[in-house]
């Protein structure tokens, strides 16, 4: 940590206050922000850096969007939260909203991502037992390796990262784990009349974006369909217009069974996740089976029909598959040897390094950090760069030079 001793006196007080008392589950970039506007974020002795992480894609539409600031700040003021108790004003109009936006029957609203995939898997495993007759107890769902899907122990229990995994059993039982990118493996996995679902990323962003082959998703809802299984489509890092499509599966025409979305579901204001799906499934969850305190709150439905607005209004999917295109073929003429590969879908895109010491991507994020330019490397020698969907040519290439700069830190 000796780059921390570079920082000011100020940014060096909020870093030593988190470390002391803030749990150590998060190896962050050591910068600390204070204010956001579009593609930008500035730290807190002024200095202005673009946002190549964008939140872990939650910050689609850019930092503190005008128009979504103004649906959260005008709905603060008049009702936040009701529960599930009662009704609001704003529930059934937001469930119009989306599922007329995705093309469901219904929605199931909840708030961190990981919840929607817990729901996605309790419905998914309801929908066997009720529709599919699979016997009690015995559903099974298909993941592929190197997935994530988020944090709990249900998930993680079907995780092959061992940092995510490891001590934290004993697990969930009723998953089978194949390989991503293998239709194969899936037809083979499928034959297993006790098998409910599949669950998938579209593409693997926490693994370091691992594009699959071209068809592969449309070949893997096929054999789904073939052996009556449902498709989960977890969305979440992936929709919402980040791959240049308003969802990732859009550019092989699949529609999942079973669609969850979360993150940019509310331009970065607050935890808003949601599943969609049409009523055969929806309807085997009955009142007191499941919800969440949140899940489907005032604020959160006002936030998130004004996030998807933006979306569409200001063409974010079209900007991103325009500027996704440009930017792997910038980063491609550079030629630069400390890059392997550049990879990628519209506005998410990861360049792998390639370089003897093992700690160079971090090493080359303090530098992109030094000018200007804030991402994090993930899986080791991978660094994604995912800015807001906001995003101009002009910005864009101002980000390719300051990555072409940073890399000569590795010479
Ligand atoms: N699923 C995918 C594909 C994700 O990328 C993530 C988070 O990165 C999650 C689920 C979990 O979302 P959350 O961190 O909001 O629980």
């Amino acid at each position: 940590m000796n780059v921390m001793t570079s920082h000011s006196d100020l940014s060096l007080q909020y870093l030593e206050l988190e470390e002391k008392y803030g749990a150590h589950n998060y190896h962050p970039i050591p910068v600390v922000l204070t204010r956001g506007a579009g593609v930008y974020v500035w730290d807190v002795d002024g200095r202005r850096y673009y946002d190549c992480l964008s939140g872990y894609s939650a910050v689609n539409q850019g930092h503190c969007h005008p128009r979504i600031v103004g649906a959260l700040m005008e709905q603060a003021g008049r009702l936040t939260l009701t529960s599930r108790a009662f009704h609001s004003d704003l529930l059934g109009e937001y469930a119009r909203y989306i599922t007329a936006y995705f093309g469901y029957d219904k929605v199931l609203p909840m708030n961190t991502g990981v919840e929607a995939v817990e729901t996605a898997i309790k419905l998914c495993r309801r929908w066997g037992y009720q529709v599919k007759r699979i016997p009690e107890g015995k559903a099974k769902i298909i993941v592929c390796a190197g997935n994530f899907h988020g944090r709990t122990t249900t998930v993680i229990s079907f995780s092959t990262d061992p940092d995510s995994k490891s001590q934290f059993g004993p697990y969930t039982p009723g998953f089978v784990i194949i390989p991503y990118n293998d239709t194969a493996a899936l037809a083979g996995a499928l034959s297993d009349p006790h098998v409910a679902g599949f669950l998938v990323e579209p593409i693997q962003g926490e693994a370091g974006v691992v594009v699959p082959d071209a068809g592969y998703l449309h070949e893997a809802k096929s054999l789904c369909e073939e052996a009556n299984v449902l498709f989960l489509g977890d969305e979440i890092q992936t929709g919402l217009g980040r791959t240049g499509e308003m969802l990732a599966c859009d550019h092989e025409s699949v529609r999942p069974d079973i669609l969850i979305l979360g993150k940019a579901l509310s331009g970065g204001m607050l935890p808003v996740s949601a599943v969609l799906a049409d009523d055969p499934i929806m309807l085997t969850i009955r009142p007191g089976e499941h919800g969440s305190t949140y899940g489907g709150n005032p604020l959160a439905c006002k936030v998130a029909i004004a996030a998807l607005d933006v979306l569409k209004a200001e063409r974010l999917p079209e900007n991103a598959a325009t500027l996704g295109e440009l930017f792997r073929q910038e980063i491609r003429t550079l030629q630069n040897p400390h890059i392997g590969e550049v990879r990628g879908k519209g506005l998410l895109n990861a360049i792998l390094i390639n370089h003897a010491r093992s700690g160079a991507a971090w090493e080359l994020c303090l530098s992109l950090k030094d000018h200007g330019l804030l991402a994090k490397p993930t899986h080791g020698d991978k660094i994604r760069l995912a800015p807001p969907l906001v995003i101009n040519r002009d910005q864009l290439l101002e980000c390719v030079d300051i990555v072409r700069e940073s890399l000569k830190v590795l010479d």
